[in-house]
């Protein structure tokens, strides 16, 4: 048996456990504390995270043996990659993994929105019949604003595109031509909050995008716009985001991520017009499956210094 030590902390689908079980002892996800977890973090050579487990730079200056940190999907800004690089630990993650879960699970919120699937069941369930209230839109003839046309917000626009909307997208890293051969009108940041009938976020967030959906920028959206984000928390002003339901300039939201999470049943989550799914985005079983293979191979591939296909540091 070899000597690697594996840790998983947080879940991991079967697929990619029995990978990393053919070439090294794995521990599955202890119930540790995080003073635990900074204990015992240095007896493994890899961990593999997903969402919670937060390795911050005690946690990881501390883990003496810690050569890999394995993140199975795709966000990264839960793991301090300036301490992993000073400690010359190689951060991985599997970004191909989940895309078409999220780009599935915004075209439900889209539609959701436009047909106020969550209040229709809702009422139905309460026994009543507001066939009349419920009087939605189409997607169809109306502009997809995207902002970031990565991998998931390309595939977002592919699927927008065939429900006959008119894609436009802003993304300050793709060259023009690229965003155009990705399916979407390139446009500046205030075209997309000007012209869009729809809005669906699919960046980062890091420092400069934090609350970049702010009270300004509802200021310059449509009357009557919806919005999507499935990216991170963080990115929309929340309380910005409530004032605009509540004056009815966004005439819908729906939101799978959040500034702090669990958010609790705030009055945005509580808001008649508001949307709330606890970051599914990357919850289906393929995109799980997918993901924990992936990472499984690439952690090991980096445990045994063979070229890597994803090294995020
Ligand atoms: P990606 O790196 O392929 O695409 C992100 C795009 O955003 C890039 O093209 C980049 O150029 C662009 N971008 C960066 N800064 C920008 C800015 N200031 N304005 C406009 N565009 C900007 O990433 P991806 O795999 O498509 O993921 C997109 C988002 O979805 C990320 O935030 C990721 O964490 C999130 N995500 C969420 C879930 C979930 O469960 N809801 C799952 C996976 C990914």
């Amino acid at each position: 048996m070899s000597d690697l030590r594996i840790l998983i902390t947080d879940g991991l689908d079967e697929n990619g456990q029995a990978i990393l079980r053919a070439s090294a002892q794995v521990d599955l996800f202890p119930d540790w504390s995080l003073e635990e977890l900074t204990k015992r973090l240095g007896g493994y050579d890899a961990v593999i995270i997903r969402g919670r487990t937060k390795l911050g730079a005690e946690i990881i200056r501390n883990a003496t043996r810690l050569k890999v940190i394995g993140r199975a999907g795709v966000g990264v800004d839960n793991i301090d990659l300036a301490a992993a690089k000073e400690r010359n630990i190689t951060v991985v993650n599997a970004p191909m993994s989940t895309s078409t879960a999220v780009a599935e699970l915004t075209v439900c919120m889209l539609l959701a929105l436009a047909r106020e699937i969550p209040r229709a069941d809702a009422s139905m369930k309460a026994g009543q019949w507001l066939k009349k209230e419920l009087e939605g839109v189409e997607l169809y003839g109306k502009t997809l604003g995207i902002i970031g046309i990565g991998r998931i917000g390309e595939e977002v626009g592919q699927r927008a595109i065939a429900f006959g909307m008119n894609v436009i997208a802003y993304d300050p890293f793709i060259e023009a031509q690229e965003i155009k051969q990705r399916g979407a009108e390139p446009v500046s940041i205030q075209d997309v909050f000007a012209w869009s009938d729809f809005i669906s976020l699919h960046l980062p967030l890091n420092v400069s995008t934090r609350d970049l959906v702010s009270r300004q920028a509802f200021s310059q959206m449509r009357d009557g716009v919806r919005i999507v984000c499935a990216a991170r928390g963080g990115i929309i002003d929340e309380t910005a985001l409530l004032e605009a339901l509540n004056s009815g300039k966004v005439a819908g939201a729906a939101l799978d991520v959040f500034s702090s999470e669990p958010p609790g049943a705030t009055d945005l989550i509580k808001h008649p017009h508001f949307i709330a799914t606890p970051h599914i985005g990357a919850q289906t079983m393929e995109a799980q499956a997918r993901a924990s293979r992936d990472i499984a191979e690439e952690v090991l591939a980096a445990l045994q210094g063979k070229p890597l296909r994803w090294k995020v540091n």
